[in-house]
């Protein structure tokens, strides 16, 4: 089936081959072209070329990555909107303004200085200011992006014996992990996956929090601490048999980090069949593995905490923020905030500002900083790193 330039998916001309069923004759096909002197595609090759040939953006071939990773709908919804322009349609909200201030600044640069109507230093603060503002939206954005493409991280943490692996098991709703009654049995950090309500969520085991394990043991609880840290959600688990437990007392143990939220979860609860009845004092959610008591508040609670109205938002946007896309937003961010404290500073004349040329300078600069997220501005490396992420072939 021929697909004729420019109107293939690459641009190119394009020539597809359907065989009969089975991998025999697709492959005996390929290897006839190869004698013929064809090559095989490297990985993302295609859509390489379609980004090269002007088809896609740089983010847009992106989103053809993530579409294909996608594991459930919401976070392919987000990739396919991001496809058709989504994400494209925000930058170039931050863009526009700014490139029509960088314009403005080079025409009144070609007047010689005592002929030039300035532009009232005050106007470009306010145009960089609402770029800054629509920046810090679409970073806001980033860990919704991150939750749609990895999923919810959910970290089960406590000392050993405490039942993670069986809360684990009891919120996959499998056997998943072994469960034994030797304190330490999970030293590694063992995940499942689950999707509710359209999302996917990657929960983790972790060894036990038991400060005087073994060296191996203390090798697990690097891991968990790790894992903590960088947990969405952590389950903080006590025994609800045990002296103390739900007492406030219980400390994280780890740097909380922003936006992370923590639950107390109390386990076991069968064995105290007193609370069977009543939720667990303060916030702590009351489970038992073996009777599944509990077990599907704990899922609203952990639901609840993923904020699916954001992702929805995100999905809806096409706004899949990745490592790379984030980390140039956050140099701009510095970047125009630096700006706007050097337009506002006196400068020793009196006047203003830095200086138009500065400006336009400093302006020029950003806007190829921001041209990277859509590969307006490409380098090979810069190539090489997004397309290295694709299968061999699409
Ligand atoms: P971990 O070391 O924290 O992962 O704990 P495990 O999940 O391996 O459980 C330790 C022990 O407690 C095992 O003997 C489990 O059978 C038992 N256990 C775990 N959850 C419950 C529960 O909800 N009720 C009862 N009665 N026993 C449990």
């Amino acid at each position: 089936l021929p697909m004729l330039a420019p109107a293939s998916y690459t641009g190119e001309d394009v020539v597809e081959f359907f065989c009969h069923g089975g991998r025999m004759p697709a492959r005996l096909v390929v290897e006839a072209c190869l004698l013929c002197g064809a090559r095989a595609a490297g990985p993302g090759e295609f859509t390489r070329r379609a980004f090269l040939n002007g088809k896609l953006s740089l983010d847009q071939a992106e989103a053809v990555a993530d579409l294909i990773h996608a594991e459930d709908e919401l976070a392919a919804a987000a990739a396919l909107r991001q496809l058709q322009g989504g994400f494209d349609r925000e930058l170039d909200a931050i863009e526009g303004p700014l490139r029509e201030l960088l314009a403005e600044l080079e025409g009144s640069l070609e007047f010689a200085e005592e002929e030039r109507i300035e532009i009232p230093p005050a106007r470009q603060v306010q145009v960089i200011k609402d770029a800054l503002s629509r920046l810090e939206y679409l970073l806001d954005l980033a860990p919704a992006g991150r939750h749609l493409r990895e999923g919810v991280q959910v970290i089960l943490a406590g000392p050993p014996n405490v039942g993670k692996s069986s809360l684990l098991n009891a919120l996959l709703g499998e056997e998943r992990v072994l469960v034994d009654h030797e304190p330490g049995t999970t030293r590694d950090v063992v995940t499942g996956r689950r999707r509710r309500g359209g999302v996917l969520f990657v929960l983790h085991d972790t060894a036990g929090l038991r400060p005087d394990g073994g060296r191996v043991e203390k090798m697990g609880m690097e891991l968990t601490e790790k894992a903590c840290a960088e947990g969405d959600i952590v389950l903080l688990l006590q025994e609800a048999g045990l002296a103390g437990a739900g007492e406030d007392g219980m400390s994280a143990g780890w740097p909380e980090s922003e936006g992370q939220t923590v639950f107390r979860v109390w386990t076991k609860v069968d064995l105290v069949p007193e609370l069977n009845e009543e939720a667990g004092p303060g916030e702590a959610t009351v489970t038992s593995a073996v009777t599944g008591f509990g077990i599907e508040e704990l899922w609203d609670r952990i639901l609840a905490a993923a904020d699916r109205d954001r992702l929805k938002e995100v999905s809806s946007l096409g706004v899949l923020l990745n490592s790379r896309h984030q980390s140039k937003l956050i140099r701009c961010r510095e970047r125009l905030a630096d700006l706007v404290v050097d337009l506002n500073r006196e400068a020793p004349g009196g006047s203003r500002g830095p200086g138009e040329e500065v400006v336009a300078t400093l302006l020029a600069g950003i806007l190829a900083e921001l041209g990277e997220i859509t590969g307006r501005v490409f380098s090979e490396g810069l190539l090489d790193e997004v397309f290295s992420r694709f299968c061999v072939g699409k």
